[in-house]
């Protein structure tokens, strides 16, 4: 079933998600849900809190996004069509102190805007899958940057705020536009 996705400034985007503590066919079934919307898109990640859930869950799909990023999931390096698209469920990241790559991003809760963020190129992330188990995902690239886009907003953390100036500067007016829109109050 395809979900509505939440745009620019619902409060909702900022709400930090309470963890996930019963992994049972509900979850399931908001985790497949998320997955069709995110598919639908179309876009390489979704979080709970796009579709107007503040909850630890988020859902990514990097096979079509592959600009030659590694992983390793719990120890293995299984193919990706085997591993996406992939639920992560009360992810704890650990960012690589590697250099920071510049990369235009957008986002499902921003349509039309995109903007250069900074971020970390390695992370480590530990999650659950939507059945509860337990797993560790090295990796770099598109995927990094994707998981880390995601669980940000599991923390109420959008790309824009993690824009400098110069990167949000052409783009602020179209913010403003999008908060208008939406209702949800001041840019
Ligand atoms: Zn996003």
């Amino acid at each position: 079933m395809l979900l509505p996705i939440v745009h620019y400034n619902d409060p909702i985007l900022r709400k930090t998600g309470a963890k996930v503590d019963v992994f049972d066919a509900a979850l399931r079934a908001l985790a497949r849900d998320m997955i069709e919307t995110m598919r639908a898109a179309p876009g390489i990640g979704l979080a709970a809190q796009q579709v107007g859930k503040a909850m630890q869950l988020c859902v990514v799909d990097v096979s079509r996004a592959d600009d030659g990023f590694d992983w390793e999931l719990d120890g293995n390096h299984p193919p990706l069509e085997l591993i996406m698209p992939m639920v992560i469920v009360n992810p704890e990241v650990v960012v690589h102190p590697v250099e920071k790559e510049t990369i235009d991003e957008g986002c499902l809760s921003f349509p039309g805007i995109r903007g250069d963020v900074a971020r970390r190129d390695a992370i480590t992330a530990k999650y659950k899958d939507a059945d509860g188990v337990p797993h560790e995902l090295v990796c770099n690239g598109m995927f990094a940057r994707c998981v880390q886009h995601e669980v940000d907003h599991l923390n109420g953390v959008l790309f824009i705020d993690r824009m400098s100036k110069k990167a949000r500067a052409p783009i602020e007016k179209k913010i403003r536009e999008l908060a208008a829109r939406t209702g949800g109050g001041k840019a």
